[in-house]
């Protein structure tokens, strides 16, 4: 019997963004870098976390009374409770208690075999769109083994793979997914090694060196998530451009991403703030402008995904 398990978030099915076809999108938790920008906080913890929604709750303190970490207090002034993260073992005690669906946990674990379970429930689809699977996160390299038997048994079942990736992990976690793969999404955020560093947490180093080795084995398809006031300069964005363009004919093409709001709720159910909610988005006229400027490089370039 196998042993081996990793964290999943959550299974998107139906997914038309994430690689040819309908796909079965596996989001994986936990994540090397710290985006300020990101629109998906629960899954930057490799662990299991607990979402509250205060709308929801009705102050009866039943999942305080469960909890054997005593991680949970009840706030008398707001009727609500507070979650101390660093005393919460994830166990979902608490969200099984509450009787008003305001507690919820993310991240559940599974093995390579159950999670192909999952999957192959849209085998059909897959046929007849030519679509597959596409892991993505959270990062998923952090979770190489497991990623590894699931992109195997995926293989065996002749479904078609792809994986979303920041691409920051050594080369030799990195090297032998890849070989799983017939299709990968690399993120590349922003040229500037310090820049890179102030905003995701990470030198961009690591990740233009594995962008780089990447493209030569591997069809590619290079995001970039256009953030205001972080990455949205011409002057970068036409550096990336003529970056992507030395990569090769393994990159299909550029994506530029819209910087957006979704998913920012979140950072509320997790008891945290948002550093960027003040950031508007770019308008339809400036992404499309930051794309006439990429074009000009000699490479094929989208908005959005
Ligand atoms: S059990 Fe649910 S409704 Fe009751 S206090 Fe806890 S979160 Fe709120
Ligand atoms: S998940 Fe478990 S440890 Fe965490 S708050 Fe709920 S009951 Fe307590």
């Amino acid at each position: 019997m196998n042993d081996l398990r990793g964290i999943i978030y959550g299974i998107e099915r139906f997914s038309l963004h994430d690689g040819p076809g309908i796909r079965t999108l596996v989001i994986t938790k936990g994540c090397p870098l710290s985006c300020r920008w990101c629109s998906s906080p629960y899954t930057q913890s490799p662990k299991p976390e607990v979402l509250y929604r205060q709308s929801d709750c009705t102050g009866c303190a039943a999942c305080a009374a469960v909890c054997k970490n005593r991680a949970i207090t009840f706030d008398k002034a707001s009727a609500s409770v507070k979650t101390d993260r660093t005393l919460c073992s994830g166990c979902g005690e608490c969200v099984a208690a509450c009787a008003q669906a305001a507690r919820e946990l993310a991240g559940r674990y599974y093995t390579p075999e159950a999670l192909l379970r999952e999957v192959e429930k849209d085998e059909a689809f897959y046929r007849r769109s030519g679509g597959g699977v596409t892991v993505g996160g959270g990062e998923p390299t952090l979770q190489a083994a497991f990623v590894a038997g699931f992109l195997d048994l995926c293989r065996e079942n002749h479904f078609h793979t792809a994986m979303e990736t920041c691409a920051f992990a050594p080369w030799e976690r990195f090297a032998p997914l890849l070989e799983k793969l017939d299709l990968v999404y690399i993120d590349l955020k922003h040229m500037d090694d310090k820049t890179h560093r102030a905003w995701t947490g990470a030198s961009n180093r690591r990740i233009l060196d594995n962008l780089q080795r990447a493209a030569r084995q591997n069809d590619v398809i290079v995001r970039i998530p256009v953030i205001p006031g972080f990455n949205d300069s011409v002057d970068n964005i036409s550096e990336s451009a003529k970056f992507v363009k030395s990569l090769g004919n393994h990159v299909a093409r550029l994506e530029l991403l819209p910087y957006h709001l979704f998913g920012i709720h979140r950072y509320a159910e997790l008891e945290r703030g948002y550093a960027l909610s003040s950031i508007p988005p770019l308008s339809d006229e400036q992404m499309a402008n930051l794309r006439d400027r990429a074009r000009t490089a000699g490479i094929a370039v989208e908005i959005g995904g």
